[in-house]
């Protein structure tokens, strides 16, 4: 009893900041993207908590556990959607207000990002946004909004690798591997599809592609999510199991690092080929997005490997995720390069052929997609 009484004391005396450092404003500016976008940049010295609530004019962003800085006013670029923005203190927390010549939409979470300090800079909150269906009254807006998140179909880009001229890796049995991820992604086309999903293929059939151009498809088509399926090859011949990558400028470990040369081989596309894509997508891969769908592409390939361990489908020993400068992957759309199994194992080999053991990848999949966490 005692014990426990000092030990409350104890507790008790203990100072606030040993439980959570306050955060504190830097700066706040705003500017206009080379794509239109109006950006709010919100700097803080620690990791900000924020969330973010949409007015009618306006746009609060509530910095959790931070002290305002009455000397910090924010620089406002012209041409943008933001007319003042103010910091009010409320408690623990900070308003930032933007007050705005138009309404805006909600932001989508893939124009929201939160930057590590590097040189001068401490951590940025970044929003990026438009304006959205300005016309119409407040509330119809919002209605129209929901309702169309309501129905709008997600969009999954499908990419079963190799093809035509390109039979990527092959079994010991004969089993080619774009056979298999070819029979696999159209299985999955049906499931997600009846799933309620708008799917399109890179290729239905056996036809050889680009990989800048199977990237190109994702971009195109607008896609919410892009998933290139394989299966591959070990030296070793009692190497066995599946793993997801995604995209990186530097390899996890030698072995991905050896997938990615193998991979980007199909078409020889050098890792730093960022020449060969279009101009949209070279600003949209230079700028700061391209955190936030990394991000993304992490979160859903973390699904994935999840959803292929609840299914019992065997994992590669080593880590599940891994990450690599895959081509493929190369574009703002979020996505996962996933490696079904080794066709190099004869085990494998006989199940990646079979129905039964596609059918088990197929509903992981599905899984994984409908448990991935879209937002708007
Ligand atoms: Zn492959």
């Amino acid at each position: 009893m005692q014990i426990t009484g000092v030990g409350i004391v104890v507790a008790g005396m203990l100072p606030r900041t040993a439980f959570a450092a306050r955060n504190s404003l830097k700066s706040m500016r705003t500017g206009v993207q080379p794509n239109g976008k109006t950006r709010l940049v919100i700097e803080t010295g620690l990791r900000p908590s924020y969330t973010i609530v949409y007015g009618e004019n306006t746009l609060t962003v509530k910095l959790s556990n931070t002290t305002g800085n009455d000397s910090v006013s924010a620089k406002l670029a012209s041409g943008t959607l933001v007319k003042t923005v103010t910091q009010t203190q409320i408690g623990d927390a900070l308003n930032i207000v933007a007050e705005l010549r138009k309404p805006i939409a909600e932001i989508p979470k893939n124009q929201i990002m939160v930057l590590e300090p590097n040189g001068d800079n401490d951590y940025r909150l970044v929003l990026d946004f438009v304006a959205g269906a300005g016309t119409k009254s407040t509330a119809a807006t919002a209605a129209a909004t929901s309702n169309s998140n309501a129905t709008r179909k997600r969009i999954i880009v499908l990419d079963p690798g190799h093809g035509g001229k390109d039979p990527g890796c092959i079994g010991r049995g004969g089993t080619k591997e774009k056979t298999v991820v070819l029979s696999v992604g159209r299985k999955l086309r049906s499931a997600l599809q009846n799933a309620g999903f708008a799917v399109y293929m890179t290729r239905g059939d056996d036809t050889y592609l680009k990989l800048a151009d199977r990237a190109a498809i994702a971009e195109k088509r607008k896609a919410d999510l892009f998933i290139s399926i394989h299966a591959n090859a070990n030296p070793s011949r009692s190497m066995k199991g599946f793993s997801i990558y995604t995209l990186s400028e530097k390899a996890s470990d030698e072995e991905a690092q050896k997938l990615a040369d193998a991979e980007n081989a199909a078409d020889k596309i050098d890792v730093s080929g960022f020449e060969s894509f279009s101009k949209d997508i070279r600003i949209a891969l230079s700028s700061l997005q391209q955190h936030a769908v990394a991000e993304m592409s992490e979160e859903y390939a973390n699904g994935c490997a999840s959803a292929f361990k609840r299914a019992g489908v065997e994992q590669q020993p080593g880590p599940a995720v891994r990450h690599a400068p895959l081509a493929v992957l190369r574009s703002t759309v979020p996505g996962a390069l996933i490696e079904c199994g080794h066709l190099s194992n004869a085990a494998e080999e006989k199940l990646l052929k079979s129905g039964a053991h596609q059918d088990k990848l197929v509903a992981a999949i599905v899984r994984s997609v409908k448990n991935y966490d879209f937002e708007v």
